[in-house]
């Protein structure tokens, strides 16, 4: 694999990228689970993506130092999704709940169009073990996005609960 070659090129400049992404979620996820003290459930999944997304990072540093490529830094990805996570790590007594919820099914969807391009890209210069690695991913993030999607009813009704609480404490 000749990283000369412009379709490697693209493919390690993507996973680059799936790197620096990797790293975001992994800041945004712990920010959020820390304080998601009244929604045990929502917490442990989220706990457990975290264990996913750090094995995702690893395997993705591996398909760069077959490449003898190093990944970016976090910097590169943008200061989009950096705003997107210190506004998840925000307030804590409004319904941050159920934005980061639904932001979180946002991200995974996000995680699975990357993927997606990843496994096109890897096909297309033949790496197999870069294809397989995001294969391995991609059925990760799916299984979050779906996950989130089907719990996002359950985290409404239980923040609407407590913000109909009478005194401050039990609302957050
Ligand atoms: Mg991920
Ligand atoms: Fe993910």
């Amino acid at each position: 694999m000749n990283i000369n070659d412009s379709k490697v090129k693209n493919l390690v400049d993507w996973l680059r990228d799936a790197h620096a992404m990797e790293q975001q979620a992994e800041t945004m996820l712990k920010a959020q689970s820390e304080r998601l003290e009244h929604y045990p459930e929502l917490r442990a999944r989220i706990e457990e993506h975290i264990t996913e997304t750090q094995g995702q990072r690893e395997l993705i540093e591996q398909c760069l130092a077959r490449y003898d490529a190093s990944p970016s830094g976090i910097k590169d990805f943008g200061g989009k999704m950096m705003a997107f996570a210190q506004g998840v790590g925000g307030s804590i007594m409004t319904d941050e709940v159920v934005k980061g919820a639904a932001m979180g099914y946002v991200f995974e969807n996000l995680e699975i169009a990357s993927y997606t391009v990843l496994i096109a890209a890897a096909k297309e210069v033949g790496d197999t073990e870069t294809q397989r690695a995001c294969e391995t991913i991609i059925e990760q993030e799916i299984a979050m996005a779906q996950w989130l999607k089907d719990h996002l009813p359950q985290v409404v009704s239980a923040f609407l609960t407590r913000d109909a609480a009478p005194d401050a404490v039990a609302k957050r």
